[in-house]
C-alpha cells in the first residue's frame, strides 16, 4: 500500500508536474477538457483489477457481480442521455469505437466516404495509414470556397460510388452538420449512414445541438472531450445492430473491457444529465462565440488572421493564418510562451506542409468547465488576439494569463 510519491517519486513527479501546468495554464486544445475529480475516483479504483470478458450477466470470468452493475449502470444512462436504442460503452478509445462500429457495417475493401482529413476529418475516417484508409476502398468529400461542408458533393460522389458506408462527423470544423440531408443521401443511394460525435457530444447531450442518434444507423464518440468524462470511446445505434456491434468490439477488436473506465463514464453521464452540465456547455458556446468575433476584428485581420467559414456555432474556432506572417507553428509556439494551450492545424488547401500548417485550433470546453463566463472569454480573445500581432508583449499577456488562471482555481483539492 506504498503510495505512488513514496514508491516511484520519478512518475509522481511527472504527474504534479502535469497537475501544475495544467492549473497555471489555459487549456484551449478543442479535444480536451478536465473530469470530475469523482470521475478520476473512478478511474483510479479497485474496478481496474477485474476481468470481466462479455457483458453484464454474461461473462467468461466470475465475481463480475459488481462490475456488471456499474457497466449497466453506464449502458442506461448514455442511451437515456442520448435517446439510443442500444449502446456499446467498452470501446478503449474514440478509435477502437469506430474500428467496432466500420467493421460492423462493412467489409474490408468496401467503399467508405468520409470527410477528408485535410478538411477537417479524422483519421478512422479513411486516412491512408489509418485501418480505415489501409483496409477500405476511401472517397473523400470536402469544404467548399466558404468553409462549409459541400453537401452537392456529398450527394454526386455517393451516387457516383455507391459507398456501404457513408460517415458525418469531424475534427476540426466549426459549424454544424446537417443530418437530415446526410439521412436522405444514404437513403438514396442505400448506405448505412454512421455519425462520429466525437467533438460535439457534450452539445448534443446538453441539448444545444441537433442530436444525430436520430438519423444515423450508427453513432460513436469520445467520452473525454465536450462530454467531459474519462479517456476512452462509446457505441449508439438502432437495436437492429445490437448483436454485429456487440460482437465487433468484443471479441472483434477488444479483450478484456476496462471496467474502471466504464465506472467513470458512468459518473460522466449522470453528470452530463444535469443542469449544471446544460449551462457548462452554454458557456462553451458563447465563448467559441465571442473569441470567432474577436479574431475577425479589424486590428487582427490587417496582420492577415481571419477565421474559418466566418465564426463558429461549436465550441471551436479554426484561425486562418493563409495570409499571416505567423505560420501555425509560430502561432502555436507564441500561445504557449504566454502560457495559452493551443494545437495547430492545417486548414482546408493548406500551402504550408502538415508539420507547420496555417491554422490554429481553438476550444473552449476546458475553461467552461473550469468555470470561465462571457467576461472571461472576451478576455483570453482578446489576450489571443494580442498575441498573434506583431509587436506582441509576451511578459503582460502572460500575466493576464496567469490573473485569469488564478480567478478560476482547477482542482483546488488536489496538490
Ligand atoms: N473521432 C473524432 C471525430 C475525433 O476527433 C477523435 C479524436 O480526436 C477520435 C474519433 C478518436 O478518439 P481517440 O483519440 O480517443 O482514439
Amino acid at each position: 500500500n506504498t503510495p505512488l510519491h513514496e514508491l516511484d517519486p520519478d512518475v509522481a513527479a511527472a504527474v504534479d508536474a502535469e497537475l501544475h501546468r495544467q492549473q497555471s495554464t489555459l487549456e484551449m486544445i478543442a479535444s480536451e477538457n478536465f473530469a470530475p475529480v469523482a470521475v478520476m475516483e473512478a478511474q483510479g479504483s479497485v474496478l481496474t483489477n477485474k476481468y470481466a470478458e462479455g457483458y453484464p450477466g454474461r461473462r467468461y470470468y466470475g465475481g463480475c457481480e459488481h462490475v456488471d452493475v456499474a457497466e449497466q449502470i453506464a449502458i442506461d444512462r448514455v442511451k437515456d442521455l442520448f435517446g439510443a436504442e442500444y449502446a456499446n460503452v467498452q470501446p478503449h478509445s474514440g478509435a477502437s469505437a469506430n474500428q467496432a462500429a466500420l467493421f460492423a457495417m462493412a467489409q474490408p475493401g468496401d467503399t467508405i466516404l468520409g470527410l477528408d482529413l485535410a478538411h477537417g476529418g479524422h483519421l478512422t475516417h479513411g486516412m491512408r495509414l489509418n485501418f480505415s484508409g489501409k483496409q477500405f476502398d476511401v472517397v473523400a468529400y470536402h469544404v467548399d470556397e466558404a468553409g462549409l461542408v459541400d453537401m452537392a458533393e456529398v450527394e454526386r460522389l455517393a451516387k457516383e460510388h455507391r459507398p456501404k458506408v457513408i460517415i458525418a462527423g469531424w475534427s476540426a470544423y466549426p459549424r454544424r452538420l446537417d443530418f437530415a440531408e446526410f439521412r436522405r443521401i444514404a437513403d438514396e443511394v442505400e448506405a448505412y449512414l454512421w455519425v462520429d460525435m466525437a467533438h460535439f457530444a457534450g452539445l448534443v447531450a446538453a441539448g444545444l445541438h441537433p442530436n444525430p442518434v436520430e438519423y444515423a444507423d450508427v453513432v460513436t464518440s469520445t467520452t473525454h472531450k465536450t462530454l467531459g468524462g474519462p479517456r476512452g470511446g462509446i457505441i449508439l445505434a438502432k437495436k437492429e445492430f445490437a448483436k454485429k456491434l456487440n460482437s465487433s468490439v468484443f471479441p472483434g477488436f477488444q479483450g478484456g473491457p476496462l471496467e474502471h473506465v466504464i465506472a467513470a463514464k458512468a459518473v460522466s453521464f449522470k453528470v452530463a444529465a444535469s443542469e449544471e452540465f446544460k449551462e457548462r456547455q452554454q458557456r462553451t458556446l458563447d465563448g467559441a462565440r465571442i473569441l470567432a468575433e474577436r479574431l475577425t476584428q479589424a486590428d487582427v485581420a490587417e496582420h492577415g488572421v481571419s477565421v474559418l467559414s466566418g465564426g463558429t456555432d461549436v465550441h471551436l474556432v479554426l484561425v486562418d493564418l493563409r495570409n499571416s506572417e505567423l505560420d501555425g507553428q509560430q502561432a502555436e509556439d507564441r500561445l504557449h510562451e504566454v502560457g495559452i494551450t493551443v494545437n495547430r492545424n492545417a486548414i482546408p488547401n493548406d500551402p504550408r506542409p502538415p508539420m507547420v500548417t496555417s491554422g490554429l485550433r481553438i476550444g473552449t470546453p476546458a475553461l467552461a468547465t473550469r468555470g470561465f463566463g462571457a467576461e472571461d472569454f472576451a478576455e483570453v480573445a482578446d489576450v489571443i488576439a494580442e498575441t498573434l500581432k506583431p509587436g506582441f508583449d509576451a511578459e503582460a499577456l502572460k500575466a493576464r494569463v496567469t490573473a485569469l488562471a488564478e480567478k478560476h482555481p482547477l482542482y483546488p483539492g488536489l496538490k
